[in-house]
């Protein structure tokens, strides 16, 4: 089943051709929404990545929208760079070794260059994603995921360790995770515009900021299933990030 519209663009260094895909809404099945904000569709990111190391040349460049005349969406006559070679930078992600390379590209983007509030905030955004996809699905540990008939045995007892690995590896790592989490929040707080719902409160809850997270989540005039999870969450002192609905 075709789920995707191809696209094409240019490395602004070498010239290089790219393919890019925009994912057709009407033909996913299966759509999950994280309390950090990440949405899956069919297991894949639906926010755009703006950020391309081109995949020849190393060049690193911003793509703001991608709309003609950056790109086409005839498929030229040139060799082309799949989409899978520089989406998140070719990282494969089936281990913790793809994940944590993705928190260390984050890391040292952000650590070369300035860049304008709201790209460190697209960045930052990513990278507090990247650190949270350790142990994002952390509810799957759970013997009830394996009783219930979800997976098989061997799926997952292996996809149990993997959680239970990245959990260490978050808890290693989560000097990095905080300080990313505080610049993001400053930013966001003189930024609002920029601010995706609810998100103020979610950094707050995952700072282990429980009370500020309940006083703003008490502030939001109609109650949700999303904001109801989230007052449960901060309520229990639990700082992980969980999945609201999928
Ligand atoms: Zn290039």
């Amino acid at each position: 089943m075709l789920k995707y519209d191809s696209y094409y663009f240019q490395c602004p260094h070498c010239q290089a051709w790219l393919e890019g895909r925009n994912l057709k809404a009407e033909m996913v099945n299966q759509s999950i929404l994280y309390s950090d904000g990440k949405v899956l569709n069919d297991n894949l990111i639906t926010t755009p990545q703006k950020m391309i190391m081109c995949p020849s040349c190393s060049h690193v460049f911003w793509v703001e929208k991608p709309a003609e005349p950056f790109i086409t969406y005839e498929k030229p006559d040139a060799e082309v760079y799949s989409w899978n070679t520089w989406r998140f930078f070719g990282i494969s992600f089936s281990d913790n070794k793809g994940k944590m390379a993705l928190i260390n590209h984050y890391k040292t983007f952000l650590k070369k260059s300035h860049y304008d509030p709201k790209k460190e905030i697209y960045l930052r955004r990513f990278l507090w994603w990247a650190y949270n996809d350790l142990h994002r699905n952390h509810q799957h540990v759970r013997l009830k995921y394996l009783l219930n008939g979800f997976m098989s045995f061997g799926v997952w007892h292996c996809n149990r360790k993997l959680i239970l690995e990245g959990e260490k590896l978050f808890l290693k790592n989560h000097k990095g995770f905080t300080d990313n989490l505080q610049r993001l929040l400053a930013l966001l707080e003189k930024h609002p515009d920029e601010q995706i719902d609810l998100e103020l409160p979610e950094i707050y809850r995952e700072l282990r900021q429980f009370d500020k997270a309940k006083e703003l989540l008490e502030q939001v005039g109609s109650r949700t299933h999303f904001t109801s999870e989230m007052l449960r969450h901060s309520k229990w002192k639990d700082s992980r990030v969980f999945m609201v609905s999928g």
